[in-house]
């Protein structure tokens, strides 16, 4: 066959067939024109599986009478002007093919009124054509009918599934659009019967009640810190982070239940998938998968949704920092509220020692017997069991009272409480005490410092006196005495007293190696940024040796710590194994 050019009919089927899959692709574009028309309240009827009937009603703002035609044509858009704005997309639409593409395989109404025209526009398109337009009154807004879907593509049709399937479809498209827009109403009726609504009241937890139903709601975690990434988003180098997370306790047996949405709109990206498994690594059991509504908001400029006709697939600017973004969100969240109590099931506490006892015989006894003695001591003389007594829930971040039992590796500390063993780590648990007294210190303007015996002359690679230079003002708040000494050089006169280390050169050093990494989730400002570069710089190693008295008192700091349970960059600090962990490992029950 000589080369010819496709008739339109055909070319605009054949395009189509990219936008619209199935009756819940024409529910999505639909939906989304209808946000993008700022509409506050959708109204979304179907008819079997939306094969007979789809409508989408909204209070939005409407098509000009002049533009209905348009609206109908193949690339006709209100939303982009120049080539410019495909590099900051900020509406949902903006391809100008979803009206065409759906007109091409089906029958479309319209029915629209702008707020400010008296009549409203009523326009009918029959396979592409327009077979209908007269004035009509109408309620202001948008109401776009679909009926006979894929009538003109039979093949289309024969793939279709069974109503109930393609109900599904839908009912999955309406309620990531209700989780994305807390604000807006949705409703959705299949054949009659309301299957889901939101209120509409702005509020992300509602609707995730709406959707996936209270017990589920209940075990869901509002994913915590934004402050710091909100701080960065600031700086325009990493994506805001926020929504649900759910406990460890809540998993399935698909990854169908993580749902991420990038500046609103619902994506699918498997990388993302990863970085949120990898959030719950060694906290699910083997082969289930976690429940998670996450969105990311960032500029419009490092988001590409040009990359397939559904808008489905987007392209991160800077993919890998996307990733440790939600990464990072997630675990800190679990570290920091998990282990949540089993619902329904009341902790088991350990038939070991009285540990309020010891904790009375630890403050009373303090200069005269060691913890080891008075632990020992109370081994002998409680009463052995304390079993069915019900204990109240491990708080969300403080510790119980712990019994140091030894140290294994040196690197980790066992130690023993009411709810059976943990297994706390050195370094980490370390850095947690030293950076929480030395925060408290800064906000008292009490920070100790040691001055050096002879001033030490520091002369640095250009990239550390970079570093230095531009975090001067905060290491002279945070107990170190520095001066520029010219060019590349500093003379240091005092350090922090808690960094008093043999080599206080390679110290600083370190430090501003850490600093200049800038691997520091958790700490936003330039203060706790280097106080936690400090503190781990002056934190027991791994590798350690430590007495039972050095393991007593630190343990003891711990439980005092605001957050014990993570350092200052996140990481865990104390794994817990429960008595039905234990129970479970041991196969016992
Ligand atoms: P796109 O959304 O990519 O611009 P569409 O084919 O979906 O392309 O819609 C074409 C145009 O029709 C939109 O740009 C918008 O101006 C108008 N439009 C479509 N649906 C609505 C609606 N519900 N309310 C107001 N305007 C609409
Ligand atoms: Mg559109």
């Amino acid at each position: 066959m000589p080369i010819r050019l496709l008739p339109p009919e055909v070319a605009g089927k054949i395009a189509a067939g990219e936008v619209v899959e199935r009756p819940a692709s024409v529910v999505k574009e639909l939906v989304e024109n209808s946000i993008d028309a700022g509409a506050t309240d959708l109204q979304i009827e179907i008819r079997e599986g939306g094969r007979r009937l789809i409508r989408v009603a909204d209070n939005g703002c409407g098509i000009p009478a002049e533009e209905t035609s348009l609206a109908f044509a193949r690339h006709a858009t209100s939303k982009l002007a120049g080539v410019e704005d495909l590099n900051r997309i900020a509406t949902l639409g903006f391809r100008g093919e979803a009206l065409a593409s759906i007109a091409a395989v089906s029958q479309v109404a319209l029915l629209t009124r702008p707020r400010a025209q008296t009549v409203g526009q009523y326009l009918q398109v029959d396979a592409g054509r327009i077979t209908r337009q007269e004035g009509r009154g109408c309620p202001a807004g948008t109401v776009v009918t679909v009926e006979h879907l894929f009538r003109n593509v039979p093949v289309r049709l024969k793939f279709l599934r069974q109503p109930q399937t393609e109900t599904g479809h839908i009912h999955a498209v309406v309620t990531y659009y209700a989780l994305a827009y807390p604000e807006v109403r949705f409703h959705l009726t299949a054949d009659d019967r309301t299957v889901f609504q939101s209120t509409g009241n702005g509020k992300l937890y509602d609707v995730l009640i709406a959707v996936y139903g209270l017990e589920v709601a209940e075990q869901m975690l509002e994913l915590s810190g934004s402050d710091d990434a909100e701080a960065l988003a600031d700086n325009g180098e990493a994506p805001r982070v926020y929504g649900f997370a759910g406990t460890p306790q809540l998993h399935r047996a698909n990854r169908n239940y993580l749902t991420f949405f990038a500046n609103r709109r619902w994506i699918q990206d498997r990388s993302l998938a990863h970085a949120v498994a990898e959030a719950y690594h060694t906290l699910l059991p083997v082969g289930r998968h976690p429940v998670a509504v996450i969105l990311l908001e960032m500029d419009t400029a490092d988001l590409d949704v040009n990359v397939h006709p559904t808008k489905r697939e987007v392209k991160f600017r800077d993919g890998r920092q996307v990733f440790s973004a939600v990464q990072r969100a997630v675990r800190r969240t679990l570290v920091e509220r998990a282990p949540v109590p089993e619902l329904g099931h009341p902790r088991r506490t350990w038939p070991a020692p009285d540990w309020e006892r010891y904790q009375s015989l630890l403050s009373a006894g303090r200069g005269e017997a060691t913890p080891t003695q008075l632990a020992m001591e109370l081994y002998r003389t409680s009463a052995v069991s304390n079993e069915g007594e019900e204990l109240q829930p491990l708080g969300p971040a403080r510790l119980p009272l712990l019994r140091v039992v030894g140290q294994v590796g040196q690197t980790y500390i066992v130690a023993e409480g009411p709810q059976a063993m943990y297994l706390i780590d050195q370094h980490a648990a370390h850095e947690r005490v030293l950076y929480e007294q030395m925060m408290a210190e800064h906000d008292r303007e009490a920070i100790t410092s040691q001055v050096l015996l002879e001033p030490l002359s520091l002369d640095l690679d250009p990239i550390l006196a970079g570093v230095l230079a531009e975090q001067l003002t905060a290491f002279n708040d945070l107990g170190f005495v520095i001066e520029p000494f010219g060019g590349t050089s500093y003379l240091l006169r005092a350090v922090p007293s808690i960094l008093v280390v043999p080599d206080v050169r390679t110290a600083l050093v370190d430090i501003l190696d850490l600093l200049r990494q800038g691997d520091d989730p958790l700490a936003a400002q330039a203060e706790e940024r280097l106080t936690a570069a400090v503190c781990k710089r002056a934190a027991i190693k791994a590798g350690q040796t430590l007495s039972h008295e050095e393991m007593q008192t630190l343990v003891r700091q711990l439980e005092q710590c605001e957050s014990p349970r993570t350092c200052p960059h996140g990481r865990p600090t104390v794994l817990h194994f429960s008595v039905e962990r234990l129970e479970k490992e041991f196969a016992r029950r």
